[in-house]
């Protein structure tokens, strides 16, 4: 278990499609090694999600964190998941957007509208193929990691920069309503 270093901005890993993993290589201890120390920096840092690149490896590998339901007391929207080689289907055109920050773009938050709800395809850590509906805000947390394996991170997917703030910005004068804005 360890702390990996974060790719940040620039870096050309950051830019690369990631290669996906062969189905026979997701159990082996290199592959289950990076997923654990891609957990422990995840919370070191305090991601919601992070994906392979963004710790110079780059496959098509993400992980997110457990995600608290703040209208429920103590329940989650979505439990900690692995992602191996996955891929995304919109099932609607409504969208949502949020305010999103990334690991590899240290210290900004924008408003990035993303797709309200998609099928996410792919396979778990143990190599089981995961195929499920995932709707709000973990759906937005798949659709970032996803571009972190297609080379894109969400200054790319801002249509306006006019939100882009820096977090002691933010949290000053937009975090108040920063929820969840209809597009
Ligand atoms: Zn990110």
């Amino acid at each position: 278990m360890a702390i990996l270093k974060v790719a940040r901005l620039g870096h050309p890993v950051l830019r690369r499609i990631a290669d996906p993993i062969e189905p026979g290589r997701i159990k082996s201890p290199d592959i289950q090694r990076l997923i654990d120390d891609m957990f422990d920096t995840m919370a070191e840092y305090g991601g919601v999600g992070l994906a392979a690149p963004q710790v110079h490896s780059s496959l098509q590998l993400l992980v997110t964190e457990e995600i608290p339901d703040p209208d429920s007391d103590g329940g989650y929207l979505a439990q900690r998941s692995v992602v191996i080689n996955p891929k995304i289907t919109f099932l609607t055109a409504e969208e949502v957007a949020y305010f999103e920050g990334c690991l590899s773009v240290p210290d900004f938050r924008g408003r990035v509208p993303r797709i309200r709800r998609i099928r996410l395809q792919g396979f778990d850590r143990d190599g089981n193929s995961i195929d499920r509906e995932v709707e709000g805000f973990p759906a937005v947390v798949y659709q970032h990691e996803v571009d972190h394996l297609n080379g894109i991170v969400f200054l790319d997917r801002m249509k306006d920069l006019s939100t882009l703030a820096y977090q002691l910005e933010f949290d000053r004068y937009w975090a108040a309503h920063a929820g969840e804005v209809a597009d």
